[in-house]
């Protein structure tokens, strides 16, 4: 689960902590690979000293004193992202800097955290826009909102997830960014949200998408290619979409999909759909067997 090279870093890699729910990073010490065995094991969290040359004790001034709730490996593979839990009212010591973290009030299956960026202004082509990063581990999503996107009391919106080939260089092979554009003019007029949803290739990643091209290429549909592959038909995670949700304090929507998998979920976070709005483009040679499957298959509502 956790993947990191402590060899490239000379055995430690940084550990910083955050509090749910706040964009604070705290640098908190150091990890070798005992230590991250041992937070994993315990999940309390256990520190590298180096002036010791050893895993700090129970009990020492820094170290061991929170309860983790989550752990993540950052983007490059080096540094370990702690999500914690004070367990007692102690301060935590880290070199110049000591903090203190709050206990939770959520229970622990609904903590979810995404480190957050503030909020700037972005021109686009399709009118002025508001937009929000969202940091998930290796994954970046983006919250692209209307001028008047917190105003509206039923925003449009629409979950999309990331398709390079599509968005980027305009691939005929899937609707993905006919279906973008349309998001992003309708929301440029009637006000609304985009959520750039970075699970690249139904979240199997670039390389193993285009794996799947190639299969797709000797015959295989979309679905069987995954499968060949080793994947589900759909490796999409939306719990972070329901976090940027929530963060956006998004009540009722006006959904634009096709796809049942994202009603659900949306539903599911206790959200109102007020309307579902079809998101139907124009297919062509490439992507016509492709949709077809999505309808027959996914039970997209094509
Ligand atoms: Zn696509």
């Amino acid at each position: 689960m956790i993947d990191i090279d402590f060899y490239k870093m000379d055995g430690l890699v940084p550990a910083v902590a955050q509090e749910y729910g706040s964009n604070e990073v705290l640098m908190v010490g150091f990890m070798n690979q005992e230590a991250l065995a041992l937070t994993l094991k315990t999940k309390i969290a256990h520190y590298f000293s180096r002036s010791k040359n050893r895993i700090w004790k129970k009990g020492e001034t820094s170290g061991n004193i929170q309860k983790v709730v989550d752990v993540k490996v950052d983007c490059d593979a080096d540094t370990i992202l702690l999500i914690i839990e004070q367990v007692g009212n102690v301060a935590c010591h880290t070199g110049a800097k000591s903090c203190f973290f709050n206990s939770f009030e959520e229970p622990e299956i609904k903590r979810y955290p995404l480190i957050k960026s503030g909020i700037a202004d972005l021109p686009t082509r399709y009118g002025k826009f508001k937009v929000k990063a969202y940091k998930d581990g290796c994954q970046e999503h983006l919250a692209i909102m209307s001028q008047d996107f917190f105003t509206l009391e039923e925003p449009i919106v629409r979950i999309h997830s990331e398709c390079l080939t599509g968005d980027t260089i305009g691939s005929l092979k899937c609707d993905c960014s006919n279906q973008l554009d349309l998001a992003l003019k309708r929301i440029a007029k009637e006000g609304g949200l985009v959520i750039y949803h970075r699970q690249e290739g139904r979240n199997i990643g670039l390389v193993n998408k285009i794996n799947a091209y190639k299969l797709q290429d000797a015959g295989y549909n979309t679905i069987q290619a995954n499968l060949e592959l080793g994947f589900k038909e759909d490796e999409r995670d939306y719990r972070a979409v329901g976090v940027i949700l929530k963060d956006l304090k998004i009540s009722k929507v006006k959904l634009v999909t096709n796809n049942p998998t994202k009603i659900a979920f949306v539903e599911e976070l206790g959200i109102e759909i007020t309307e579902r709005i079809p998101s139907i483009t124009a297919r062509n040679e490439h992507n016509e067997k492709y949709i077809q499957v999505k309808k027959e298959q996914m039970g997209h509502m094509l």
